[in-house]
């Protein structure tokens, strides 16, 4: 473990030519003070969490300190919002600060968020509110602790600097650690920009430091092609299909799926208003800004082919169409192969069988009719020995709409199970490492904020204790997993932050 003034850096990025972003210094803010630290975060930098308690940690990443590794820059991307080509983005409030070197050589983005203005801030102010900030330190935790891949926030810091957003907020900064801020945007700024030679580069840039198996003809993706970019945006679209089917399964709506929020590497990328669905809706609009639904929960695994195939047209310069296509059409087929695993795990169904497909699409209608928390549908199945469960109908009395419909499917779920190898305690354990006890609920970050808005940051360490070990019972903490409250499952979220 080290301290901040050992750590290693490599800064490979700000190596890249000029057009690919601005140098910029953080601007200071105010009385600064730390509201959390993610050890866990701490231990991927090899950085000893105790360095976090330090007044240099907090005015290093206030911008009130520097460090002489770090050589902040701004990123320059464009991309799709809401569908529309902006060309006018890249970090308006955050900087790379700097890449840091593990002892196993692996490399780290360290980016500030909320650290001042910058010449791709537009009509903002460069900063981030408090309230924000916790949202993502804690989703970032959550989607860790569910496997699935994600930023990572290393800790949160607030300040006395007001913030005008519909309200005075304070101002407060985000570490994001990732192995990369890549963006689809960074593709298509260069090739929007018609710096073509520059794509090029930026195609070889991620090939040496994030796919350098690529590099090696023998991982070519079949048909064997001897195509270094199209074997890099057959990759981009896996992790893609990988993020998405994940998402899914465990019902994750991000918000706001721009393609400058989609990472090159199948990162869950950019909290905004996100939203882990409460009831199943299939249809549920997390965004309260997204008027028409595009980024609509169902919808994500269209958005996500619709974002890929921006990103594929944005490479045509350095890939043929028809390999850019023949990578498109994977997409769907991946995808579903991925959700179909997470969701047979969810059931714990290792066999496969005809009458499944049945099984499984008459579970979402009686989900979606009878608005069912669909957490707590899952990890309630998991606890139920398969003796019990055909006459178990009550026990889901407290988040499900009509149990009458229920028993129906329940009888017909155990009797899919007779035709089951495993034992019973094996699959109620392996259906209990498959369906999370605790998510984070949009009511449960909401209570974390309000208590931090007022000095008291108990409620964030406990989230993210659960939140490390979703699937763990933690019986200190089981009304954290409780049915949500019904002024929980209303709470408006926008794009405000
Ligand atoms: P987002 O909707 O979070 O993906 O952000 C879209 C764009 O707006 C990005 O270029 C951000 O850097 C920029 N942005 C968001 N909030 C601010 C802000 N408060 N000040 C400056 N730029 C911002
Ligand atoms: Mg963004
Ligand atoms: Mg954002």
């Amino acid at each position: 473990m080290r301290a901040l003034s050992e750590l290693v850096f490599h800064n490979t990025y700000s190596e890249l030519p000029s057009d690919f972003g601005t140098r910029v210094t953080p601007q200071p803010l105010s009385d600064p003070c730390l509201v959390s630290v993610n050890p866990q975060v701490c231990a991927l930098l090899e950085l000893d969490p105790a360095e976090a308690q330090t007044d240099y940690f907090v005015d290093l990443f206030t911008g009130n300190d520097e460090l002489a590794g770090f050589d902040p820059i701004a990123m320059k991307y464009t991309g799709h919002q809401f569908g529309q080509y902006n060309p006018a983005l890249g970090d308006g409030r955050g900087l790379l600060m700097g890449e840091v070197l593990t002892s196993q050589g692996k490399k780290w983005d360290i980016h500030l968020k909320g650290s001042g203005m910058t010449p791709y801030s537009r009509q903002g102010d460069g900063r981030a509110v408090l309230r924000s900030s916790i949202r993502e330190y804690l989703a970032s935790a959550a989607m860790h602790g569910l496997g699935i891949r994600t930023t990572h926030a290393l800790a949160v810091l607030s300040s006395a600097t007001p913030v005008y957003r519909e309200k005075v907020e304070r101002g407060a900064t985000l570490i994001r650690v990732a192995e990369s801020h890549l963006r689809f945007g960074h593709f298509e700024y260069l090739f929007y920009t018609e710096k073509h030679g520059e794509l090029k580069l930026l195609a070889d840039y991620l090939i040496q430091h994030h796919f350098p198996d690529l590099l090696t003809a023998e991982h070519m993706p079949a048909p064997a092609q001897p195509d270094r970019y199209a074997a890099m945006f057959h990759r981009i679209v896996s992790l893609t299909a990988e993020m998405i089917a994940d998402w899914q399964s465990v019902g994750f709506a991000h918000g706001v799926m721009n393609t400058d929020n989609m990472s090159v590497l199948g990162l869950t990328f950019d909290y905004g208003p996100y939203s882990f669905l409460d009831d199943y809706q299939p249809g549920f609009i997390c965004n309260h800004s997204d008027y028409s639904g595009r980024y609509a929960f169902n919808q994500q695994p269209s958005i996500a082919l619709w974002n890929l195939s921006a990103l594929g047209y944005a490479l045509s310069p350095l890939i043929e169409k028809e390999l850019i296509d023949e990578a498109l059409n994977t997409y769907q087929p991946q995808l579903q192969q991925h959700y179909s695993i997470q969701m047979r795990n969810k059931l714990g169904l290792q066999e496969q069988l005809p009458q499944d497909s049945q099984l499984f699409s008459d579970m979402f209608t009686l989900l979606a009719n009878q608005a069912a928390d669909y957490t707590l549908f899952f990890r309630t199945l998991s606890e139920i020995p398969h003796d019990e469960i055909a006459q178990s109908a009550n026990r889901f009395e407290s988040f499900f709409g009509c149990t009458q419909a229920l028993s129906a499917w329940l009888a017909q779920y155990a009797d899919r199970l007779e035709a089951e190898p495993r034992d019973d305690t094996q699959r109620l354990a392996a259906m209990k490492a498959a369906n999370p006890k605790f998510i984070l609920r949009n009511y449960l970050a909401q209570q974390a904020i309000d208590a931090a808005e007022q000095g008291d940051f108990t409620m964030i360490e406990r989230l993210m204790s659960v939140l490390a070990a979703p699937f763990e019972e933690h019986p200190d903490d089981a009304h954290l997993a409780d049915v949500p409250p019904q002024w929980g499952k209303e709470l408006e979220i926008s794009c405000s932050s």
